[in-house]
């Protein structure tokens, strides 16, 4: 499958912008969106982290994050509706998208996410969705090198999540997937595999987070489907999890790159709505309303 660029959508609440490790500022993002027809757009910078994390914000910049995304919202009131977000990682008593940090701040929506999946000896934090040489590393490691005991414990990190700290959003559910192009580690149709997957669901739709399906990996050629995979779309759906459509932007050309697959990806799986932020609540909107726009 191949995306197209010039795809145009009402809205995406994944965008990293330079105060993490995205390119250009807020205010690029929101005049290239605006420009491009776009009714919403919300930023999920990485939250900080206690330790040394490149790609994270720092501490001491949330506060002009804030106060940029708030002048951003009055220059653009009636015009475009923009929403203050960060993605937080889920780390067992070190980050959480309900800790009293998190909660403390001025957020309008919070992305859960897991990125990392317990430490190296050396006590550094194991990052999955890094390079494949560090994946290897970790999986060897920390798992002995036995792929479903790293992919049970990731799993088993977002059900934590989910139970004790349920986020607006859970952020790429099945990232995991990341290295496993021509199913380098692990077979999706594994039982093993899909109960792990199911039971993770089952979870979810226990909670009011919204499952999201991220185009990211779909669009830097690192997965030949979405976040998450055609089959968990389609359970997600049976089991009634509401979902919504993110790019995981890192630049505002990214804003909405894979959208047109995600929208067929959702109509397929059976889903007539997505959910979408509006006057700061969820709304459902109906599949059928949402027209991607090609530039002309
Ligand atoms: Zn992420
Ligand atoms: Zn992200």
């Amino acid at each position: 499958m191949r995306f197209r660029n010039s795809i145009r959508f009402d809205s995406n609440y994944h965008c990293h912008s330079s105060y993490c490790d995205g390119k250009k500022r807020p205010g690029k993002y929101a005049q290239i969106a605006f420009d491009g027809g776009m009714k919403t757009i919300g930023f999920s910078s990485h939250a900080p982290l206690p330790f040394k994390a490149e790609w994270a914000m720092k501490k001491k910049d949330l506060e002009t994050y804030f106060r940029d995304i708030e002048d951003l919202k009055s220059n653009y009131a009636g015009k475009m509706e923009i929403y203050a977000g960060l993605e937080v990682d889920y780390i067992p008593r070190i980050s959480s998208p309900q800790s009293r940090f998190i909660r403390s701040l001025p957020l309008d929506y919070t992305i859960g996410s897991v990125h990392f999946v317990d430490k190296f000896r050396d006590g550094a934090h194991f990052e999955i969705d890094g390079s494949t040489t560090v994946f290897q590393r970790g999986l060897g490691e920390i798992f002995h090198g036995d792929i479903r005991l790293l992919i049970k414990r990731y799993y088993s990190l977002i059900r934590k999540m989910l139970e004790r700290a349920p986020p607006d959003i859970l952020g790429h559910i099945d990232k995991i997937k990341i290295h496993n192009r021509d199913k380098r580690f692990f077979d999706e149709k594994a039982a093993w595999y899909q109960e792990e997957v199911l039971h993770t669901l089952e979870v979810l739709s226990a909670t009011p987070t919204i499952l999201e399906v991220n185009t990211r990996g779909f669009y830097k050629n690192k997965t030949s489907d979405l976040y998450p995979s055609q089959w968990i779309l389609q359970q997600a759906a049976e089991m009634g999890i509401p979902v919504t459509i993110d790019s995981d932007a890192h630049h505002p050309n990214e804003l909405s790159l894979g959208f047109e697959q995600a929208l067929e990806a959702i109509k397929k799986a059976g889903f007539d709505t997505f959910w979408v932020l509006s006057n700061f609540y969820w709304k459902k909107r109906k599949v059928k309303h949402q027209q991607y726009r090609r530039d002309k």
